[in-house]
């Protein structure tokens, strides 16, 4: 069940050391919020860090100036571990045993396949991104929204939003980004860091990955795929391939595009839907979740196992759904 925001703001404000949890493969909007929790509470006083436990995409890594570590050995001290962006405890991967060590556990997300899984849960599946629910937060906390937390804001609201286009944008996103840029952000830095700073060597990969594209079920589906020999081939970075299931999605005709990422013995799933199609039923089916239109999921095994698992539960999916 729902806690109210306004006894998370009572947790927080108690609290001295604050330790947040983004969730793991960390995108714009984990990332962002997370800076903006970061800030707001440094500027309250208290003691606070983002525990990650991989590199930041490189493309995002202008969000961190200074707020996250690595390497946290003992949190028994820590007043409030708090999650940010996380539908389940999967999401904090190797940090689970450090969250879960917090004196008081708060989660705050927008997954409709959130699992409850702290001491106090705040979800709001209408949000379109955790960072709504941040800005509301600290609106309650009296925290006033400057330059560094707009734009960490802005940064996860466009990105989870791809950039205001996708069915989670709202007026009340509008409404916030809005207010946001009272603060006097620089909305185009933050657009240029993001979007417009991008290697020749992902340029490459997405070329690759975009040229393994097979088209299936009826022309209604598509999948694509990178493998580790690729990125080396390319020298690029895994994160590098993001943005490839998107631009599946864009052709003309698809419901459902598929994206898979080779891991050591296991394959990354990353789906997005066009209109009808219900992904996160799709990536519940091998234990992940997600939202309507971006779900993912872990699939043990290579990749040609985990597209024949995914292709044939995406056709049966689509051969059962009306319109
Ligand atoms: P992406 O494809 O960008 O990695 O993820 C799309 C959406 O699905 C995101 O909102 C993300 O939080 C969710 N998601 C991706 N992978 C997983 C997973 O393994 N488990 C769960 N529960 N959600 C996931
Ligand atoms: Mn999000």
């Amino acid at each position: 069940m729902n806690t109210s925001l306004d006894k998370i703001v009572e947790e927080l404000k108690k609290a001295k050391s604050i330790l947040i949890f983004p969730h793991v493969r960390i995108d714009g909007d984990a990332l962002g919020s997370s800076v903006a929790l970061c800030i707001a509470m440094r500027l309250q006083g208290k003691e606070a860090h983002i525990l990650i436990e991989e590199d930041l995409p490189s493309n995002l890594a202008f969000l961190d100036e200074g707020y996250c570590i690595n390497e946290y050995s003992s949190s028994d001290n820590i007043d409030v571990c708090l999650a940010v962006d996380c539908s389940d405890l999967a999401r904090l991967e190797n940090r689970k045993e450090i969250f879960l060590n917090g004196k008081v556990t708060v989660s705050i997300d927008h997954h409709l396949t959130n699992e409850y899984f702290a001491d106090l849960n705040y979800v709001n599946s209408d949000s379109a991104a955790t960072a709504e629910i941040v800005y509301y937060l600290l609106k309650a906390m009296g925290q006033t929204i400057d330059a560094k937390i707009a734009e960490a804001l802005y940064a996860a609201i466009a990105t989870d939003t791809g950039n205001f286009q996708y069915s989670n944008t709202t007026k009340e996103t509008h409404l916030i980004v809005a207010e946001l840029y009272d603060t006097g952000m620089d909305h185009n830095k933050v657009a240029v860091e993001i979007y417009q700073n991008i290697r020749p060597e992902k340029v490459k990969l997405v070329c690759a990955a975009l040229s393994t594209m097979e088209i299936f079920s009826n022309g209604r589906a598509n999948i694509a795929y990178v493998t580790q020999d690729m990125l080396k081939q390319c020298n690029a970075t895994m994160d590098e391939a993001d943005g490839v299931v998107e631009k599946l999605r864009d052709i003309r005709a698809i419901e459902i595009a598929v994206f898979l990422k080779e891991e050591t013995d296991q394959v990354k799933v990353g789906m997005r839907a066009k209109s009808k199609a219900d992904v996160s039923m799709i990536a519940n089916q091998f234990g992940g979740g997600g939202h309507k239109k971006a779900a993912g999921c872990v699939i043990e095994g290579t990749i040609e196992n985990a597209k024949q698992l995914i292709k044939d539960s995406v056709h049966n999916y689509l051969s059962n759904l009306k319109g």
